[in-house]
């Protein structure tokens, strides 16, 4: 799903690259930052400006790259969190793609990525949300087996409220997110739900494993505990498909104009 550029992150729409029309083809120029399964893909969904002299709902487009088509490379990216999940930078150079492989209509691409990240919204939650809950399940766990002052750490009320505090915050947003994705297959398609659910669910995702980390003392710290993991994988949750700040800016534009 190739959306991001170096230039064009929130600001979506200020993507640089471009889509040309040559006979029965499309020739794409630009690049691609951050594409989740980049490395790997057969092919990439990637937007592009066909008409620069349009606003962005009528003058971008969205075409298959597929993986072999000559001018299309890319470089794997290194990071820190969600190793799973390669991530790349892609390059377009003078690469050539049937005119068949445009999606819908031309100039009608950042609609339908928009309506996509809508959707992508609620999936991202729930990865959030498995994210909390595996967290929640080590460190009950834990609390359950680490002994200390001849107890487990369980039956210290500071480390019990932190564990009810992560399991009410994981029911919170997983209702929020049932909810939105019930709405969703219903056709009864809002921003602001979506939006909602990811902003909570991520930020949530934050607290119970940042929680963990704390319940499980110093072994949550050592490269080979799970805890770590999802603490890391976590922090990319308010990042990825748009930032916390960006949600806000939808939820509360919503809120005034639904
Ligand atoms: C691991 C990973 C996987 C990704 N996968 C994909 C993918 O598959 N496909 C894809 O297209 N993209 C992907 N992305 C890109 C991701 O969607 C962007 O990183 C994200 O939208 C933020 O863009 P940016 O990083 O350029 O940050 P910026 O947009 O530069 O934001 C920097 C900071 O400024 C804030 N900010 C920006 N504008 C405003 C504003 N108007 N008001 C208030 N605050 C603002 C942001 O919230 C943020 O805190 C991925 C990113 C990562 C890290």
């Amino acid at each position: 799903f190739g959306l991001t550029e170096p230039n064009a992150g929130s600001d979506a729409a200020a993507l640089e690259t471009t889509a040309v029309k040559q006979g029965d083809k499309y020739i794409i120029n630009g690049n691609k930052k951050y594409i989740t399964n980049g490395p790997i893909c057969d092919y990439a969904l990637v937007a592009a400006y066909t008409d620069r002299s349009q606003k962005p709902s009528r003058g971008i487009s969205v075409f298959i790259v597929e993986r072999n088509t000559p001018g299309f490379t890319w470089t794997k990216m290194k990071k820190f969190c969600m190793r799973s999940a390669d991530t790349a930078e892609l390059f377009f150079d003078n690469c050539a793609v049937p005119a068949e492989n445009l999606i819908g209509e031309e100039g009608r691409g950042f609609v339908y990525v928009m309506e996509s990240l809508d959707g992508g919204r609620i999936s991202h939650s729930a990865t959030s949300i498995g994210l909390a809950q595996a967290a929640y399940e080590a460190a009950l766990s834990y609390t359950q087996q680490r002994i200390q002052f001849g107890q487990p750490i369980y039956n210290f009320q500071a480390i019990s409220f932190k564990i009810a505090r992560m399991a009410i915050d994981i029911e919170a947003a997983r209702w929020l997110m049932y909810r939105a994705a019930w709405m969703y297959d219903q056709g009864m398609r809002r921003f602001n739900e979506s939006a909602m659910t990811k902003l909570f669910a991520s930020e949530m995702a934050q607290r119970v494993t940042s929680e963990a980390m704390q319940i499980h003392g110093g072994v949550a710290l050592m490269s080979d505990s799970p805890v770590q993991r999802y603490f890391r994988d976590s922090r990319r949750a308010t990042i990825t498909e748009g930032t916390s700040e960006i949600q806000q800016i939808v939820i509360s534009r919503g809120l005034v104009t639904h």
